[in-house]
């Protein structure tokens, strides 16, 4: 498979943030950090590039500086609001003043952190935004008898809790996103371990066959396929 191709897989099966920062280590840092937490990562150093790019594609949320080169961050807020844009918006910015803070909050934007801030923070932030009802509504993912909340990153199987580690849980999700779809080996491995890390030939299957012994040991209705050289498939048993 083709870098490209790998590219367009993983556009579609990830979670996708909006960053605007221009401190280009700092957006770099945020990318890797966001990317960790296989969330999919588009980053703009301009307002107006902002901007351009909500206009022709989806964003789950996004994170806005405000010290950006050609305007003001609540410039771009107030406007993508004024397209009638809902997305959330977390503002970063190194503003600390509480009257900044509220500013921000009444010209559209869902949460507010100040830098220097704990990329750990910054994640569990954007899941809470990512939680919220109206935005929750296409965040329950199921098959068979299994649910998975992509927000909390919890599944259930015929209500009972199904406990998975982090890493379980994000192979569940790309593989019921795409459920009877193959999703490649290498966009697993892409995103399921960060740059830093070491992905040896049978880290991904290794854990398949753990998250597919787990899910035949709760009858949760649906079956993870191998399919050689390729990838993994998931499918879902027929609800009478
Ligand atoms: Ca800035």
């Amino acid at each position: 498979m083709s870098g490209h191709e790998k590219n367009i897989l993983w556009w579609f099966s990830a979670v996708r943030i909006l960053l605007v920062e221009d401190h280009e280590r700092l957006a770099s840092l945020v990318s890797k950090g966001l990317k960790a937490a296989h969330f999919l990562v588009e980053a703009f150093a301009r307002g107006d590039e902002a901007l351009a790019a909500l206009e022709v594609a989806h964003y789950d949320a996004m994170i806005l500086d405000l010290g950006l080169p050609d305007q003001d961050g609540l410039e771009v807020l107030r406007r993508l609001r004024g397209k009638g844009l809902s997305l959330p918006v977390l503002i970063l910015t190194s503003r600390v003043l509480v009257a900044q803070r509220i500013e921000g909050l009444n010209a559209g934007a869902d949460d507010y952190l100040t830098k220097p801030f704990d990329m750990a923070e910054l994640i569990a932030r954007l899941h809470a935004l990512l939680r919220r009802p109206e935005i929750a509504l296409g965040s329950l993912l199921t098959a068979g008898n299994l649910v998975f909340d992509v927000g909390a990153r919890e599944a259930s199987v015929n209500a009972a809790p199904f406990p998975l580690t982090p890493r379980e849980a994000g192979l569940l999700e790309h593989l019921l996103r795409r459920a009877g779809k193959v999703v490649p080996k290498a966009m697993l491995e892409d995103s399921l371990y960060g740059l830093q890390e070491t992905v040896s030939p049978n880290t991904i299957e290794v854990l398949a066959h753990r998250l597919r012994k787990k899910l035949e040991s709760v009858d949760a209705g649906v079956s993870i396929h191998t399919v050689r050289g390729v990838g993994y498939l998931l499918t879902a048993e027929t609800k009478p």
